[in-house]
């Protein structure tokens, strides 16, 4: 664990000397801050340069601005602030995920996830603090709702998350976002769509929504407006293949029937080559026999859709009632599904040495068990 204040920590962005009501301009989209801009009088394109600074050129201060006159960095920086999360505390794992504990501007803390693939990294967002879904194999479920988060606080994961990755000398690119993190992110649908917004604007962070991957328990009218904004492919945490043993697994998710959110799906909207993926945790014993695998390819045969397996994380103190099945198991249901031509991917369970699974962190720092010499 690297604690921020430690010496080998890398170096926090100075602090804003703006007031404390100081508007956050990570919280503008670009016509909100050409608005801005107009009103301290300037043109639009100030507004464009201030906002490559601020997402393209990960600017801590309006001193680097150096495009700006002298004049405007004065009137902003009496006027705003730059003010992403902080991180409170950060974990590296044996397998290259690194995953952040991020506190707000309320001290409220939420985490996120860097995870390293063969040739990027693809970072694991949240939407809220806490979350009040109340899934049973989810720490962050346990929790219960705190709030929503902001878009500042949603985007700025990614600043973070990129000041890290450079600051720590990883060469290989941020280039997938997974909306998976703490929180149901169409309980904020308001704030989600202005992050998407934001990161898939071309002079922005630029993010194509092929790259970025809204995942939801299957509320249909988040997922109407998600699915109109073409911003984001489309997950569902299924998790069950049958409405009863859904309803015990996520109570909150199972107000919807299941299949009144398969009807949904059948009317999404999909880009060629675009699939539906479908989220499953195998718990042991509970999701993962043979009859499981056949209810799900009968739930899901006639859907243009792929299913991402994954064996549970279970908390390292072992607490809670589910375990993870065992690898042969596992196997058996990958190919129970490939038989009937559904495409699986197998997913590995990453960071487990550093309590990755959503919201186990945040619960450790919370109760006092973080071990500071991890
Ligand atoms: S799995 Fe996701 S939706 Fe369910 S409780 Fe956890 S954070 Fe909320």
């Amino acid at each position: 664990m690297t604690r921020p204040d430690s010496p080998t920590a890398p170096a926090a962005p100075p602090a804003s000397l703006a007031p404390p009501d100081a508007v956050n301009l990570l919280d503008l989209e670009l016509p909100e801050l050409e608005e801005l801009l107009a009103r301290l009088g300037h043109k639009p394109f100030r507004a464009r340069q201030l906002w490559q600074w601020l997402w393209q050129k990960n600017a801590a201060t309006f001193e680097e601005m150096t495009n700006l006159s002298k004049d405007l960095r004065a009137q902003l920086a009496a006027a705003a602030a730059i003010r992403p999360p902080r991180i409170a505390d950060a974990r590296a794992s044996s397998d290259g995920t690194v995953k952040l504990l991020l506190r707000l501007g309320d001290g409220e803390v939420v985490e996120t996830v860097l995870i390293p693939e063969k040739d990027h990294y693809t970072q694991c967002l949240s939407t809220q603090a806490g979350c009040a879904m109340g899934c049973t194999f989810c720490s962050t479920g346990r929790m219960g709702l705190v709030r929503n988060m902001t878009m500042a606080e949603i985007v700025g994961q990614v600043l973070v998350g990129r000041r890290r990755l450079a600051e720590t000398g990883v060469a290989l690119p941020l280039r997938n976002l997974v909306f998976m993190g703490m929180g149901e992110p169409l309980m904020n649908t308001r704030e989600l769509l202005r992050a998407l917004r934001t990161l898939n604007h071309p002079l922005g962070l630029d993010f194509s929504p092929r790259r970025m991957t809204v995942s939801t328990c299957g509320l249909p009218a988040g997922m109407r407006e998600l699915g109109a904004s073409g911003l984001a492919s489309l997950a569902v945490s299924l998790h069950a293949p049958t409405q009863e043993l859904r309803a015990q697994l996520m109570p909150a998710a199972a107000k919807v029937p299941l299949h009144e959110l398969i009807d949904a799906l059948k009317d999404y909207p999909l880009k060629n080559r675009q699939r539906i993926t479908f989220e499953y945790i195998l718990l042991k014993g509970v999701n993962d026999t043979p009859e499981h695998a056949r209810q799900l390819v009968r739930l899901l045969s006639h859907l243009k859709c792929k299913i991402n397996l994954i064996a549970f994380n279970a908390p390292r103190d072992g607490s809670g009632p589910y375990q993870a099945p065992g690898p042969e198991r596992i196997l058996a249901f990958e190919k129970a599904l490939w038989d009937k031509n559904i495409t699986v991917i197998l997913r590995k369970s990453k960071g487990a040495d550093i309590a990755a699974a959503c919201g186990q962190l945040r619960t450790e720092h919370k109760t006092g068990r973080a071990d500071p010499k991890t």
